[in-house]
Formats: structure tokens, C-alpha cells, sequence
């Protein structure tokens, strides 16, 4: 059952969008209050209407666009002020052309400008990788757009701080770095609403959510564990009695917004105040992976994010990748030497044994340890592809997160296709 719902949420992971819709388009907008309605679609897109024109948070992804802006505007059709973007991942910006009329200001925070330039500059990089992690095909990239090429649709951004009335109605914008550097946080204190776009629910995960990615495996810059805790301080200071998030459904009640969110908040504290401690206490990065675990007091999964992940994202977003052994100021890998080792074993025989009784102990990532010694003297070693796969499917067996489980069936089509290639 787990791996039937992996397929949706795995599809979602990609941009972090909600089970609910994925493939769906939404049917009608959910109305939040008298002011506020919710298109439920690829990344929540939000209508907040006033006596002299609407407001725009958010605007999905482009494929699912249109089809959020047709059920916000089956209730209400003025015309849109003002577009704002809780952060520029490709499932809020989608829609900008749809909504844009002559004069409407697209406001983003600051660092938005940094944040396209930079998910544009490696988009070669990054469009294998996503393919890879989420079982989809690989996105055809143009040519190099240079260093500052992305396309910016914004026509206001702030630092820190900014704020309008319209129709009466007062808009105060926050930056709330997070999930991304340039996350915002729209307080509407009329209504005490707060978006927050993907500071908690990165993924849409329903109680008793996940913790989150501090580090994903795409490929991130770090993002800052303590400018996300004051992030969420910021939001549990406005006091919100609403939160809407760019996924899942809505908070109500300032009780239960300071139940969830201050448990959130704690944990990330938690783990980036024991990887620190660990690190001045000359702990490697391995160690802390293992030794950090999240009380169970805390009682989120780690269906979305890992906790091990994000230790090791804190120490080397702190530290880099210099683990003050010699050898690692070189440009030889380990690697270099495993043909070496494959000889000295007297060939892969012995080795693929060691992998499968490493198997058979429970220790399939020491067996994979193993097989990458084995393929890279031969990579199509008939019996290490075997016990490779045999390792890739124990993991996958066990897995309860769908990320990890997204790139243990990458490395299993990619032995298969490689098994059949020897054939
Ligand atoms: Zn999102």
C-alpha cells in the first residue's frame, strides 16, 4: 500500500506538491472566508478579493495554471492588482502570464532575482537529476543561459519588509527564508491570515507530517537551518488564527498554528543544535548521521525529509567538504584504487560473495559498498550487478520515504538496464 500512494507523492516530491493534486484538476475553488478562496492544484494558488481589486499568492505550476485561475474566477472576476510569489520554485510561478493584466505588480522578495539566476545557470545539472530522483523523463535544456539569464517576471521585490492597502484592505510582506532563500510570508491582519507558501508543509503531508528537507537530494544550496526557525517565529509571533501553505490544506485556529508549528520549529532546532554540538566536539559527518535521531516526543515521520540528510547537509553547508584526512586535498577518489583491490582479491569472486553475506546480515549498503569495488574494475560483472540489485531491492523494501525510495528504483532500472546490456 505504501508504494501505490509512493507514486503520487514521489510525483509530487519533485516540485513538493499535494497527493490530492496531482492529475486532477481542481473542480471548484475552496472558499477560506468571505475574502480569501483556494485553487487546490499543482501548488496551492490563493485569491484574496477586495473592494478595489484581487490579489494573486502564488499561481502553480504552468501546466495546472489555467485551471486554478478558471475556478478562482468562476467566484469572482475582478481585476488582479497584484501577483505575489511566496518563493519562485517552478509549481508557484507557473501561472504569471495567466493573471497578469496592464499594471499589476509581481512582487518577490529580493533574493527571488538570485534564486532563478541560480536554478537557471545549472539548469543542465539539475534536469538529469530531477529525471533521475522522480522517475520522469529528463527535460530538454537549451542552451547555456549565462550566469544571469533567468527570465524575471517580478516588478517589485523588498528585503525585508514590505507592505499596501488595497480596497482597505492592508497586505504586509515578510521575508521568511526556509525552504528557499527567498521564501515571503503574506500577513493580512484584518483576517489574521497568514501564507507562508512551503516553510511547513513542503510537500503537502498530512498530520503527523514530516520532518523537512533542510538538505535535499536534487541538489540544494544549504538552506540555513536558523533562518528557518526564526522564519516560523516570525509567522507564530503575527499570531495567525489561519495559515495557508502553498500545499495541503489550511491550519485553523491560532491553538493548533502554534501546536504544529512550534513542534516543526523544535525539531529543526534540535537537529541543528545537535549536529553542532557535534561538530565542536570533533564528531565526523558520518557519526552524527547516525548517532542524531529526532525524539519521538516530536512525532513527525520522515516520509519527506531525513533527519540523517539534513545533519549531513547542516555540517557541510557549515564546514564544506574537507574532512581533514590527507588524502581527500586530492583529486583521486578512492575509487582510483578498487580495480587494485579486485586484483588483490583475486578477482570479483570473493568480493561478490562478501557482498551477498553482507546481504544476508542486513548490511545491504555495505554490500553496495561492496559492488561499487566490483564494477569499477568490471562494470558488467554479472554476479556484482546481481548482488547489487539484490541490495537496491532490500533497501527499497524497507524504505518509508519517498525520496530515498525514488532514487533506490533510479539505481534499480539503471542495473537492470545494465544487466540486460551484458545479456
Ligand atoms: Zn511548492
Amino acid at each position: 500500500m505504501y508504494r501505490t500512494t509512493r507514486i503520487v507523492l514521489l510525483f509530487c516530491a519533485v516540485i513538493g506538491i499535494t497527493a490530492h493534486a496531482v492529475g486532477q484538476a481542481p473542480t471548484q475553488a475552496v472558499k477560506i472566508s468571505d475574502s480569501i478562496y483556494m485553487a487546490p492544484t499543482t501548488g496551492n494558488v490563493y485569491m484574496v478579493t477586495t473592494p478595489a481589486g484581487n490579489v494573486i499568492i502564488d499561481t502553480a505550476l504552468e501546466a495546472q495554471a489555467a485551471d486554478a485561475k478558471k475556478v478562482l474566477q468562476a467566484v469572482n472576476q475582478g481585476p488582479v492588482k497584484y501577483i505575489i510569489l511566496t518563493h519562485t520554485h517552478a509549481d508557484h510561478i507557473g501561472g504569471i502570464s495567466l493573471w497578469k493584466g496592464p499594471g499589476t505588480q509581481i512582487i518577490a522578495q529580493r533574493d527571488s532575482v538570485e534564486f532563478l539566476n541560480y536554478t537557471t545557470r545549472l539548469e543542465g545539472f539539475f534536469a538529469p537529476r530531477n529525471a533521475a530522483g522522480f522517475s520522469r523523463p529528463v527535460q530538454e535544456v537549451g542552451a547555456w543561459a549565462g550566469n544571469y539569464g533567468a527570465k524575471i517576471d517580478t516588478t517589485l521585490t523588498f528585503d525585508q519588509k514590505y507592505e499596501f492597502t488595497l480596497g482597505g484592505i492592508k497586505f504586509e510582506l515578510f521575508s521568511t527564508p526556509g525552504e528557499t532563500p527567498d521564501h515571503l510570508t503574506v500577513w493580512i491582519p484584518a483576517y489574521k491570515a497568514a501564507f507562508i507558501g512551503d516553510n511547513y508543509a513542503g510537500a503537502g503531508i498530512p498530520e503527523p507530517m514530516s520532518f523537512p528537507n533542510i538538505f535535499t537530494l536534487r541538489g540544494t544550496r544549504p538552506r540555513p537551518a536558523l533562518d528557518w526557525i526564526k522564519s516560523i517565529d516570525t509567522v507564530l509571533a503575527l499570531k495567525p488564527e489561519v495559515v495557508l501553505s502553498g500545499h495541503g490544506q489550511p491550519i485553523f485556529g491560532n491553538k493548533e498554528i502554534t501546536r504544529r508549528l512550534t513542534r516543526f520549529r523544535d525539531a529543526i532546532q534540535y537537529v541543528h543544535d545537535e549536529t553542532v554540538k557535534g561538530m565542536n566536539s570533533g564528531k565526523d559527518v558520518y557519526t552524527l548521521m547516525q548517532e542524531i535521531k529526532l525524539p519521538a516526543s516530536f512525532n513527525l515521520a520522515e516520509s519527506f525529509g531525513k533527519v540523517s540528510w539534513s545533519v549531513r547537509g547542516i555540517y557541510d553547508g557549515y564546514a564544506g567538504w574537507f574532512d581533514m584526512n590527507p588524502v581527500t586535498m586530492y583529486d583521486l577518489p578512492a575509487s582510483s584504487v578498487y580495480p587494485d583491490l579486485v586484483k588483490l582479491a583475486g578477482g570479483p569472486e570473493p568480493l561478490v560473495k562478501l557482498a551477498l553475506e553482507k546481504l544476508k546480515d542486513g548490511k545491504a549498503v555495505e554490500a553496495l559498498h561492496l559492488t561499487d569495488v566490483v564494477l569499477t574494475y568490471d562494470q558488467k560483472n554479472a554476479g556484482a550487478l546481481d548482488a547489487r540489485l539484490q541490495a537496491l531491492n532490500y533497501l527499497e523494501n524497507k524504505c518509508r520515504n519517498f525520496i530515498e525510495e525514488g532514487w533506490l528504483q533510479y539505481g534499480i532500472a539503471k542495473t537492470k538496464e545494465k544487466m540486460a546490456a551484458g545479456n
